[in-house]
């Protein structure tokens, strides 16, 4: 499995950096020192999702990129009553995701290159 930016756990990771639960202050683990890259933003977005972190894509028009993403931790998400929530997956990525994607990619190929 690679990166798929039509799975909201997934783009949301490569959209935030890494996961941060927007009801406390928990941070999902990453791996310091890991090189940063679209595999790197994959498994961070599945390993939030195999731990119950809820991520949910949504339309944002105080956003200049019309998107965000509503990240829980499990235990905020059980807090908010959400942990039954299916996120899925999405027909069209957001723009922007695309985009950013595409910048990886093309910064990924750059230092296989160099
Ligand atoms: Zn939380």
């Amino acid at each position: 499995m690679s990166f798929d930016p039509r799975d909201p756990y997934d783009a949301a990771a490569l959209y935030d950096i890494w996961l941060n639960c927007h009801g406390c202050p928990e941070t999902f683990d990453f791996e310091p020192g890991r090189p940063i890259g679209l595999d790197y933003y994959h498994d961070i977005g599945q390993k939030a999702k195999a731990e119950g972190w809820l991520v949910v894509e949504q339309e944002d028009p105080e956003d200049e990129e019309g998107v965000s993403y509503l990240v829980l931790c499990a235990n905020c998400a059980r807090r908010y009553g959400l942990s039954d929530v299916s996120p899925g997956h999405t027909e069209q990525p957001p723009q922007v995701i695309n985009e950013i994607c595409q910048a990886v990619r093309s910064a990924e190929r750059e230092r296989t290159v160099a």
